[in-house]
């Protein structure tokens, strides 16, 4: 997988991905990403990115010329076309089957906006799809790409240590995950439930799955509704604790 992050704010991408799995997955070259600065694709003296917008109005637009110059100098040198994503409170709302989509994909060129956004123009030009990571509004598409970035990542191969671990995640299978707990059996009063440390892994298992369903059914019935419920599973559901 390779991701370019177009920003004005290179250090903070390259800080964030620096770190933990991102970071040492990309110094094992599991991944590669580059956070490429748009400043050094702006126009004149100034290196001028933004401008005001036609029509009038509040703020400033980033413009045309330096993101599309920047795009082809990305292309030119990677030697492949990437998906081109513009993060965009207007895009459609990530969410794990969006992710899973793109981690299928070679190379994901992100553009993050900034100031009141992108000229239109060099959106319909390069851009193939705008995602939003939830209905609120950022002052910049830094910290959606690294969402984006983070997620799409842990999918590729040679990321996480075991790479079934992403499986039992909350989202990947439809359901929410089941509580977890580590040592010691007792903190503060609190028990860890005695089937966990039972060595029946059937029975673990069972627990897990139960805790599963009734989570979801509780904290988000919609997801419920669109999972393939068994028998075994709605007996799990209607089961009390
Ligand atoms: N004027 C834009 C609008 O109303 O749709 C909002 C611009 S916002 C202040 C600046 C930049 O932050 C956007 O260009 C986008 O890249 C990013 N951004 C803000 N909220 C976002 C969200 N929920 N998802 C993805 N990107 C977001």
């Amino acid at each position: 997988m390779i991701i370019d992050i177009i920003t004005l704010f290179d250090g903070m991408c390259e800080t964030v991905l620096s770190e933990s799995i991102i970071g040492r997955a990309r110094r094992r070259g599991d991944i590669e990403i580059e956070c490429v600065n748009l400043r050094e694709f702006g126009e004149g003296r100034h290196r001028q990115v933004d401008d005001r917008p036609y029509g009038g109005g509040y703020g400033m637009l980033m413009k045309a010329e330096p993101i599309f110059r920047c795009y082809e100098h990305q292309v030119h040198k990677r030697g492949m076309t990437p998906y081109v994503i513009y993060l965009s409170p207007r895009g459609r709302t990530l969410h794990h089957g969006v992710v899973k989509e793109l981690a299928e994909k070679e190379y994901l060129l992100l553009l993050c906006g900034h100031y009141e956004g992108v000229d239109q123009r060099v959106i319909d030009k390069i851009v193939d799809e705008e995602l939003s990571i939830g209905d609120f509004v950022l002052t910049g598409g830094e910290l959606p790409a690294l969402v984006l970035a983070d997620a799409v990542c842990r999918l590729c191969d040679g990321v996480l240590s075991d790479p079934a671990a992403h499986e039992e995640e909350s989202h990947a299978s439809g359901l929410l995950e089941y509580p977890q707990y580590t040592m010691p059996p007792v903190w503060q009063g609190m028990e860890v439930p005695p089937v966990l440390r039972s060595g029946d892994h059937g029975a673990v298992d069972r627990w897990r799955k139960k805790q599963s369903l009734k989570l979801t059914a509780s904290r988000r019935p919609d997801l419920l509704r669109h999972y393939p419920l068994t028998e075994v599973d709605k007996r799990l559901l209607e089961e009390e604790d």
